[in-house]
């Protein structure tokens, strides 16, 4: 790696090892916080529930469509499982469970290798046929759409466990997990969500079609095309594969949002013990490679995401395959050396090197 490289390195790896810490200067401001971003002119039945919300101590007030929303999928969840595995008259096709299979593979690849090690870290190029590929696996997923997701998660890595933080874990499990997604933002990861420099996804041709096309787009790549395929190609009953999908899409999401909060809460921290992420193993499993988190946090800009491409590090095994074939190149990784001296300063001594 070239000598300038090394500089800039350590240069974001200093950044992003000392998140600066804005929310002690407003923790005495919690009640303040919450009006001052309280919706306005909302009627009396609203202004009774955001007077209940302050009791009960909600830091942001809740934006109840997204709570709805986020409800009702998870009734619907239950719904799909009563009716594709506790009935027992509507088992879906083998051919449907090897579909949603391969699918939440893809789905996991275009957010992790895409969305975060890609677009919101640099940590490798790609060419065109690996980013068409990346974004379909993304808009797959069915999340915000990218700008919005490579944006919060770069204030997140800037200003971690603090109040700029989109999905603050200091704030608990269940914010970190998805209540972050069901509030308000706070004024501080607003105000620093307008600061980031986001040029490089305005001037990504790729991006800025799937951002014009967005909602056309997330229909068709989340919903159409997972019910259609299992009905034209191996008739797979329509209210079978529209469940199946409901599964796997909920799975996904679950799975991602882990990242945020087992992998923030539940772990050892090798390689920094000053900061909250974790390494959490079964959340890696599960979301290919993404639970390496205090390693993560610590070289945000090593494309493995970890310090090792084994074990349970599917993301990285596929990256490695792109990069045999030349789509994926320049791919960044943290020197051995780097990591031990880091390691031994500043993790918790779970550090061991075979
Ligand atoms: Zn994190
Ligand atoms: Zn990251």
């Amino acid at each position: 790696m070239a000598k300038s490289s090394e500089v800039e390195d350590n240069a974001t790896l200093n950044s992003e090892i000392i998140p600066k810490k804005i929310d002690k200067e407003n923790r005495s401001q919690t009640i303040s916080v919450y009006d001052q971003i309280r919706p306005k002119n909302e009627g009396s039945f609203m202004s009774t529930v955001r007077e209940w919300e302050k009791m009960a101590g909600f830091k942001t007030p809740i934006v109840w469509i997204n709570t709805i929303a986020i409800s009702l999928a998870h009734a619907l969840v239950l719904v799909s499982v009563y009716f594709l595995i506790i009935d027992g008259r509507y088992y879906p096709k083998w051919q449907t469970i090897v579909f949603q299979c391969l699918s939440i593979v893809l789905t996991t690849f275009g957010i992790g290798a895409g969305a975060h090690r890609l677009w919101s870290h640099r940590a490798y190029k790609a060419k065109l046929p690996l980013q068409i590929i990346l974004v379909i696996g993304y808009t797959m997923a069915g999340m915000n759409d990218l700008y919005q997701w490579v944006r919060d998660h770069r204030v997140h890595h800037k200003f971690s466990e603090s109040s700029a933080d989109p999905h603050d874990a200091n704030r608990g499990f269940f914010f970190a997990h998805v209540g972050w997604l069901m509030t308000k933002k706070h004024p501080d990861v607003i105000r620093e969500g307008k600061q980031v420099d986001m040029s490089d996804i305005d001037n990504n041709p790729l991006i800025q079609f799937h951002l014009k096309y967005f909602q056309v787009l997330r229909l068709f790549f989340c919903l159409i095309l997972p019910v259609v395929i299992p009905a034209v190609f191996w008739d797979e009953r329509v209210s079978v594969a529209f469940f199946a999908q409901v599964l796997k899409y909920m799975a996904m999401l679950h799975g991602t949002w882990s990242v945020n909060s087992f992998a923030h809460l539940y772990g050892n921290r090798p390689y920094n013990s000053k900061i909250m992420p974790r390494e959490n193993w079964v959340v890696s499993f599960f979301v290919l490679g993404e639970g390496w988190h205090n390693y993560h946090h610590t070289f945000p800009w090593d494309y493995k995401a970890a310090e090792l491409a084994f074990p349970f590090n599917g993301t990285t095994n596929l990256l490695d395959f792109f990069a045999k074939i030349g789509w994926a190149y320049e791919l960044r990784v943290a020197p051995p050396s780097l990591i031990e001296k880091v390691a031994k300063t500043k993790g918790d001594l779970s550090y061991h090197k075979e």
